[in-house]
């Protein structure tokens, strides 16, 4: 846990997830991200699903930034990614801290890819018909035109998105869109910064109203590996974009001292970086 007034920040573990080597780390070699990876027999690398959970609790407000993977995977499906999905996790990290999930004020939405977002939603009764929404009671926050993305994608990312993660929300009136490239925030301490790179209109909150800042670099920075410019997923729709939107946080963490969260890598929730914006290196690993 980490304080960053006025909210308490924790990373939870939602799950392990394996993709390939090669798809994570597009044009570079994997003579280079081999030596950085837990590689499997099938060319895939260890990853984690984290989500972020901020408390700020003069406000009420508890604030869970993505949903993991969620539970509407056959064991085949499954076997595909090396899902292994920790249902109890969110419900467990919010025991510990005196809540429920019934708790939730806000979900951030970073995306609606479904290693990101498959829990929004599980199955109301039989597999493959009707889902129910996992926090009902709280706001959900998604940028409009992601959703608008998500619901009509390329061929390049159509296996990204599966509709019965997101389709209810459509019509849910706990559903609040943003807009435009720079949207304003109607909650207290935090901000928001829309990234173009992986997805059009990923969203990624910045926690904190002083000067310490804390951003969830969502899938721009999936993991420590990426904070290098080239290291750049082949999954992303304009890598060039991911690029200079990456060169922008690494600014962020070098001359500002914001500190970054990640939604992948396997051993941290979050780090202080220090180096240069071009060859970024590791100042310390956050206890998140
Ligand atoms: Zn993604």
């Amino acid at each position: 846990m980490i304080i960053i007034p006025p909210f308490e920040i924790h990373s939870i573990v939602t799950g392990k997830m394996r993709l390939d080597g090669g798809a994570m780390f597009g044009v570079v070699p994997k003579v280079m991200w081999e030596k950085s990876s837990d590689v499997d027999h099938l060319n895939r690398i260890a990853m984690t699903t984290r989500t972020l959970l901020a408390i700020d609790s003069s406000a009420k407000r508890v604030i869970l930034v993505d949903t993991g993977c969620g539970s509407k995977w056959t064991p085949e499906k499954a076997q595909r990614f090396g899902l292994e999905v920790d249902h109890q996790a969110i419900p467990n990290a919010l025991i510990k801290l005196g809540l429920s999930t019934k708790d939730i004020t806000d979900v951030v939405v970073t995306h609606l890819h479904f290693d990101h977002n498959g829990g929004l939603t599980s199955w109301y009764d039989q597999p493959d018909e009707k889902t129910t929404p996992c926090f009902p009671s709280a706001t959900h926050w998604v940028h409009r035109k992601h959703f608008e993305h998500a619901n009509s994608p390329h061929h390049k990312d159509k296996a990204s998105y599966i509709p019965a993660d997101f389709n209810d929300l459509a019509t849910a009136d706990n559903v609040r869109f943003l807009e435009g490239d720079h949207p304003t925030s109607s909650i207290e301490g935090l901000t928001w910064w829309v990234s173009h790179g992986h997805t059009p209109y990923q969203i990624h909150p910045i926690f904190g109203n002083g000067k310490q800042r804390l951003i969830f670099c969502g899938d721009i920075i999936p993991t420590v590996a990426h904070l290098r410019l080239p290291w750049v997923m082949a999954y992303d729709m304009l890598p060039m974009t991911t690029i200079a939107e990456k060169e922008w946080i690494n600014h962020k963490g070098i001359k500002e001292g914001w500190l970054l969260a990640f939604p992948h890598d396997h051993q941290h929730g979050g780090v202080i970086i220090d180096g240069t914006v071009t060859r970024p290196v590791v100042a310390k690993s956050l206890d998140l």
